[in-house]
């Protein structure tokens, strides 16, 4: 189960993930969560930076899905506006809203053409590793401001980063530290 909370990547936000690599080696279709991955739970539309990341990455190349954990009418709010297709009440680490959003891709991708985001080892990476998809973990955008579900979450992350630290020391190295050291800053 470890290894399944280690993302394969890890990045301060979206805006430093390198595009022309995930693009280079097949990577088409990227699952994103909303909360804290685009935008801050205080923010009540997207960013001009969210709309212009949103053009940037479409214009490359990829389609852009959002699947996001939370049930309010937000996540709906938040994908009009940006016009991409979205999934609510995902479920995340269930592997339910990810599979309902490729039923609901303008194609059917390859595992190998998949990029799932997320700021979460316990739900976002959970969910992506155990469909054996390529995984980037976010620095959360502003964790004050996060959710109780979200904190208690955030309690057994730790708990599991302690334990990849202590079993897997070079994955843990490579993919995980910087996010430890970003995270409560
Ligand atoms: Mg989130």
């Amino acid at each position: 189960m470890l290894k399944k909370l280690i993302p394969d990547e890890y990045y301060n936000k979206i805006e430093d993930i390198p595009y022309n690599t995930l693009y280079a080696n097949g990577i088409r279709l990227i699952l994103t969560d909303l909360d804290n991955t685009l935008i801050s739970y205080k923010e009540a539309e997207p960013t001009e930076a969210l709309y212009a990341w949103k053009h940037k990455v479409e214009a490359m190349g990829f389609e852009i899905i959002i699947v996001s954990n939370s049930r309010k009418d937000r996540v709906e709010h938040f994908a009009n506006l940006l016009q991409v297709p979205f999934v609510k009440f995902a479920k995340k680490p269930l592997l339910f809203g990810l599979k309902k959003a490729l039923r609901i891709a303008s194609r059917k991708y390859e595992a190998r053409e998949i990029v799932v985001l997320g700021d979460q080892l316990m739900t976002d990476v959970f969910a992506s590793k155990r469909l054996k998809l390529h995984t980037i973990l976010l620095k959360a955008i502003d964790k004050k401001t996060e959710i109780l579900p979200t904190k208690i979450n955030r309690k057994l992350e730790n708990f599991f980063l302690d334990k990849i630290e202590r079993y897997h020391p070079r994955l843990y190295q490579q993919k995980l530290d910087l996010y430890v050291r970003e995270k409560d800053v």
